[in-house]
C-alpha cells in the first residue's frame, strides 16, 4: 500500500473528525483517490490559427509539429517557453547554460476540450490570452504569425473536476480565468451534471466579453461587469456580489474559482461564513497572478496612447 493511501486510510478510520482537514490538501494537490493526472511532456507546436476574441484578447490554436498531442484533463494548463529578447540571434551570442536560464515560461490554461462528445481526442490545443501592454508573452503573441513554432510542456495542474460532484457546483471566473472553466463545463455536460452548475464570469466591460461555445444550455450563466457602460442591461459588480444569492451550504456545494489572486481571496472570504473552505475541499482554485498586482492591460489605460517600447 502506498504512503498516500496509508495516510488516507489512517485519516478515514482514526480521525473522522479531522477528515476534511487531512484529505482536502490531497484533493487540492490533485491526489484524490481515482484522480489520475496524465504525465506531462515537452512538445514542439505550430501556431495554426489565431483570432481576436475581445478587446486585447486572442484565441490561439496550436498543432504538434511531430509527436502526437498529449492528452489532458479539462481545466489543466501548459507552460510555454519564450526565447530571450532578440530571439535566435541573442541565443547564438549567449553561452548555453546562461541561455537556458534566460528562457522564460508562461502558463496558459487549455481552452478546448480534450476530446469531443464521441470520445475522439483533440488534434489541436487552444489557449485564450489577455494581452498586457508590455510583457514577454504578450509581446510575442501580439505578433506571432501562423506557422511559427513554440515549445510547451503539458499537461500540468490540478484545477480539474473532482470525482464527487455535489448538488450545487459554482464556477467563478474573472477575465481569461474563464479559459479552464469552459472545458470543465463541457465535461460536466458529458457527465450529466451540468444542470447543477452556475457560472459567474466577471470582466471589466462589455468589450471584454466573448462567446463561450459548447457550454451546455442548462448551465446558469451570470455575466457581470465591474465597469459597465451606461447601456449595459445585465448584472453589475464584482463576481463575489453574485455568490450571495445562491444559498450555498457546506453539505451540498463546491466552488471552482479561477482568475486573479485578489478575486480568489475575496471568494474565500465570501464563502467562509457558510463553512465552504479550500481546506475542506469545498473550494478549488487556480490563481493566474498575485493578489493586488495586475499587469497593465489596454483597458486599464483607456483612452489609449502609443505603446511604450519593450523593456531592454
Ligand atoms: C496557472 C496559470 C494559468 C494561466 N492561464 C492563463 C490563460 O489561460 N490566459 C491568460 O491570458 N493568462 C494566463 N495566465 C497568466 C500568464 O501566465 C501570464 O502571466 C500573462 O499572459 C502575462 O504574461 P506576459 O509575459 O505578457 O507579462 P508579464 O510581464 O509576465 O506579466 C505582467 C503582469 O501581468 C499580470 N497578469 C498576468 N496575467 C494577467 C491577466 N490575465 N490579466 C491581468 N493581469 C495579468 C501579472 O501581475 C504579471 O505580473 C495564467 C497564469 C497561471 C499561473
Amino acid at each position: 500500500m502506498g504512503i498516500l493511501s496509508t495516510i488516507r486510510r489512517f485519516a478515514e478510520e482514526r480521525l473522522l473528525g479531522a477528515r476534511d482537514t487531512l484529505i482536502a490538501p490531497l484533493r487540492q494537490a490533485g491526489l484524490e483517490p481515482g484522480l489520475k493526472l496524465p504525465p506531462p511532456r515537452e512538445l514542439m507546436v505550430r501556431l495554426t490559427a489565431r483570432r481576436e476574441l475581445a478587446r486585447d484578447t486572442l484565441w490561439l490554436s496550436f498543432e504538434p509539429v511531430e509527436a502526437p498531442l498529449f492528452s489532458w484533463l479539462a481545466g489543466q494548463h501548459v507552460s510555454i517557453f519564450f526565447d530571450p529578447p532578440g530571439g535566435e540571434a541573442a541565443a547564438d551570442s549567449v553561452p548555453g547554460a546562461l541561455m537556458a536560464s534566460r528562457r522564460e515560461t508562461r502558463i496558459y490554461s487549455i481552452w478546448n476540450s480534450p476530446e469531443d462528445a464521441a470520445g475522439t481526442p483533440a488534434s489541436a490545443l487552444e489557449i485564450v490570452v489577455k494581452l498586457m501592454v508590455v510583457g514577454r508573452a504578450s509581446d510575442t503573441f501580439r505578433e506571432l504569425p501562423t506557422g511559427a513554432t513554440l515549445s510547451m510542456v503539458g499537461p500540468q495542474g490540478t484545477f480539474v473536476l473532482r470525482s464527487r460532484l455535489p448538488e450545487q457546483l459554482v464556477f467563478v471566473a474573472t477575465g481569461t480565468g474563464i479559459a479552464p472553466v469552459r472545458p470543465m463545463l463541457v465535461e460536466l455536460g458529458l457527465r450529466g451534471a451540468s444542470s447543477r452548475a452556475t457560472l459567474i464570469w466577471g470582466v471589466r466591460s462589455e468589450a471584454d466579453l466573448f462567446d463561450l461555445p459548447d457550454i451546455p444550455e442548462d448551465v446558469r450563466v451570470i455575466r457581470t461587469l465591474s465597469r459597465p457602460d451606461d447601456g449595459w442591461g445585465g448584472r453589475r459588480g464584482r463576481v463575489t456580489t453574485h455568490l450571495d444569492g445562491l444559498g450555498l451550504h457546506r453539505e451540498g456545494a463546491q466552488v471552482y474559482a479561477c482568475g486573479n489572486g485578489q478575486m480568489i481571496l475575496d471568494v474565500f472570504a465570501a464563502l467562509a461564513p457558510a463553512g465552504l473552505r479550500r481546506e475542506t475541499g469545498h473550494v478549488v482554485y487556480e490563481k493566474f497572478f498575485d493578489a493586488g498586482f495586475g499587469g497593465i492591460t489596454g483597458a486599464a489605460l483607456l483612452p489609449r496612447g502609443p505603446l511604450p517600447p519593450p523593456p531592454k
